[in-house]
């Protein structure tokens, strides 16, 4: 039994222009101790996959199975998931300061799940801080953690963040984009401290990006997401040795180089996601895919006409793809 278990799992919402499936049956588990990257372009659907985990999806439609450690989360009611959340799943986002209240004390927020859910007092909270502020690398704890956050740089915030996410000790951290808005000597900072973190504590962490560089750095496993769905699947290594799918050698094609002039033009996939109401039949990748146009006129048509389905590469790896990238023979 793994620390998370999503299988089939779908989310929709009706908005005016139709249904959009934010994501369209996508399974992963996530063991504890290791981090599963989550990529995808915006409008993937990982954010959307987080916020159904967190139990966070409302108005919208899910269907398929959450289970943490074994418990299905679908049929808790929201007094239990507030528990949930609040102590087994935790999440940090992007933008450190809109999650953080301007009026409190930073110590105050990372202590506040810690005082609900342990009934702890105003005394043994602020120790709690000071203890986790020390674990996240802020230097002199036990003065900052009566500062508000305006008085921390970006990384010292998302440090905060991070404080209050395992004040709670959770089993599993949810981070999407924590790094984006850092510069990059910080973002290494952050990602290594994320890392450092889950191996002390055996966190299991899902590390949400739209960076293939970011889960070069921290990512065991990686799901690659394209329009809701799931185009690849497969241990870190072997993802970045051997991409099967069209999207992910694009993706890896577009990270900057060592060899890169400074004036080198940013080399991104041309062409725009797909649409998540009326999906076109065939593959959803199709209308960006070199490797399609290249291919024979039957090649072509059956990419047009059939959604290609997760098939398994080697061990652990799997593609969505009729004419996946890998040696001749290499497919069972
Ligand atoms: Fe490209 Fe066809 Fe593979 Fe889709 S199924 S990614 S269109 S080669
Ligand atoms: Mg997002």
């Amino acid at each position: 039994m793994s620390l998370l278990e999503v299988e089939d799992l779908k989310v929709s919402f009706d908005t005016p222009r139709g249904t959009v499936r934010a994501v369209d049956g996508i399974s992963f588990a996530v063991e504890a101790g290791r981090t599963l990257g989550l990529v995808g372009e915006s409008g993937s659907g990982k954010s959307v996959t987080s916020l159904a985990v967190m139990g966070l999806h409302r108005g919208a439609a899910v269907t398929g199975s959450i289970r943490l450690s074994g418990q299905e989360l679908g049929g808790l009611g929201e007094r239990e998931l507030g528990t949930v959340r609040g102590r087994r799943i935790a999440m940090i986002f992007q933008d450190p300061l809109s999650s953080l209240h301007p009026f409190y004390t930073v110590g105050e927020q990372v202590a506040e799940h810690y005082r609900v859910h342990f009934k702890a007092s105003r005394k043994a909270g602020r120790a709690r801080a000071v203890e986790m502020l020390a674990e996240v690398g802020i230097p002199e704890p036990a003065r900052r953690v009566d500062e508000y956050p305006h008085q921390f740089s970006g990384g010292m915030r998302q440090r905060v963040m991070i404080a209050m996410a395992l004040a709670c000790e959770p089993d599993l951290l949810i981070a999407d984009e924590p790094t984006t808005a850092l510069d990059v000597t910080v973002q290494a900072q952050i990602l290594d401290l994320i890392a450092r973190i889950q191996q002390e504590r055996g966190l299991g962490v899902v590390m949400i990006t739209h960076d293939l560089g970011v889960v070069a750095r921290v990512a065991h496993e990686v799901l690659v997401m394209y329009g809701g769905r799931a185009a690849e699947q497969a241990p870190v290594d072997r993802l970045f040795a051997a991409p099967a799918h069209p999207y992910t050698r694009g993706l890896l094609d577009s990270l900057p180089r060592l060899d890169d002039t400074e004036d080198a033009p940013l080399r991104v996939i041309p062409g725009s996601p797909p649409s998540l109401i009326s999906p076109a039949p065939g593959c959803s990748f199709a209308p960006r895919c070199a490797r399609t146009t290249a291919a024979s006129t039957e090649e072509h048509a059956r990419c047009l006409a059939e959604r290609p389905a997760l098939g398994p590469l080697a061990p652990g790896h799997q593609a969505a793809c009729h004419l996946p990238l890998v040696p001749e023979g290499a497919r069972p």
